[in-house]
């Protein structure tokens, strides 16, 4: 299964004890990036563009532990930069997992061959391999020969050696839904269990800025990719009406609060893809974020995402609120042609402001105040 039941009926558990609460806003998935340095530059990755001094910044195991025990959220997902460079990663994962959570290590693979000792396999802890389609579409997209064929070597072996292991894909505008069928097949052939769907953000500072989606053309994309999985078996890791909200079929506005972010500067405001400012705490960043102006149809920097850190919390809550109609789309598989639902019209969005001079400041005194409590 692309999630395990136990999982499953442990988050439905969490959720719906959160709805009873009454709780306004709650976290889904805590994002943690031990580091930002990074042992490939993708063309489409705006995560990695930081001096050297950032680069080498690491979380200690104490605060990313800090981090698990002030965030609720059942699911970590530890990320990056590449996590596996972390010098104890492991220990971060083994902490984490005693702490009764569910943990996703996203790793480009490179060197998860070599690690793999570090770790044990254990139901709740999955590897999510970074694959972006077949050879020449991964290799283009991590801009370098060979990263295919050494993370489907690691794939198999961590397979073999019983860990779980997911992809993860980014899809971009050059995607060709017909070979990403094929790939989709290709990968769960090689004993991939679940796959996690992105449409490529557009980071304002990514290498390459000409190849994300706009809204529509990942409605299409998807739309013509689901298309072709009707009778393959095909696994994701997300809802199934998230999937529905990638091919058009719902208008959700964003729940940036769902995926809260730790990174090596704090909490980061307000989501994962977006870094406009740091929180010292988890309850500062949920409790004086001005979540009311992020999210499409609210920031230009929002208006093309559609991206599961902002859309899969809203698509849970409307799953709890309609679970007839999520269990149709279960069944039957997102609607692939007729109408768009509308979309959150653009015309009141506040413009982009570039503040990477005033963030990457922030962060960097967060790291410097760090730095001397630590001493
Ligand atoms: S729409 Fe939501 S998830 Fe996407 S960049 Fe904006 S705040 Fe982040």
């Amino acid at each position: 299964m692309a999630v395990p039941l136990k999982q499953t009926l442990r988050i439905g558990a969490y959720v719906v004890r959160q709805h009873l609460s009454g709780a306004r806003r709650y976290p889904l998935v805590l994002m943690m990036e031990p580091l930002l340095r990074c042992n490939l530059a993708c063309a489409g990755c705006g995560k990695i563009d930081y001096p050297d001094d950032v680069l080498n910044a690491r979380l200690s195991v104490k605060d990313a532990l800090d981090s698990v025990d002030q965030c609720p959220a059942p699911v970590v997902v530890l990320a990056g930069g590449e996590p596996l460079l972390h010098r104890e990663i492991d220990r971060i994962v083994r902490g984490t997992l005693a702490r009764g959570k569910f943990v996703y290590l996203c790793t480009n693979a490179l060197l998860l061959e070599k690690k793999l000792d570090l770790f044990e396999p254990n139901p709740a802890f999955t590897f999510t391999v970074h694959l972006d389609g077949d050879r020449d579409d991964h290799d283009r997209a991590v801009s370098r020969a060979g990263t295919f064929d050494q993370a489907v070597s690691a794939i198999r072996a961590a397979r073999a050696r019983g860990f779980r292991v997911n992809i993860n894909c980014t899809l971009f505008n050059t995607a060709d839904p017909e070979r990403v069928a094929a790939f989709f097949d290709f990968a769960h052939q090689a004993g991939v269990e679940g796959i996690t769907l992105s449409p490529g953000y557009a980071y304002e500072r990514a290498p390459d800025g000409q190849h994300f989606l706009t809204r529509r053309a990942t409605k299409d994309l998807f739309r013509a990719l689901f298309q072709r999985g009707r009778g393959r078996g095909w696994k994701f890791t997300q809802s199934s009406l998230f999937l529905d909200f990638l091919c058009g079929n719902q208008t959700y506005a964003c729940t940036p609060w769902g995926n809260p972010t730790r990174t090596v500067f704090g909490w980061q405001r307000p989501c994962y893809l977006l870094g406009e400012g740091y929180a010292r705490t988890y309850q500062e960043l949920m409790d004086e974020t001005d979540w009311d102006s992020y999210g499409t149809g609210r920031y230009e920097k929002c208006a093309d995402c559609m991206v599961h850190s902002g859309y899969e919390a809203t698509a849970v809550t409307d799953t709890l609120d309609h679970p007839l109609k999520a269990a149709r789309v279960a069944l039957f598989g997102p609607r692939t042609s007729g109408p768009f639902a509308p979309d959150l019209p653009l015309d009141g969005q506040r413009p982009a402001v570039d503040r990477y001079d005033e963030v990457l400041a922030e962060g960097r005194a967060a790291l410097a105040a760090a730095a001397e409590q630590a001493e």
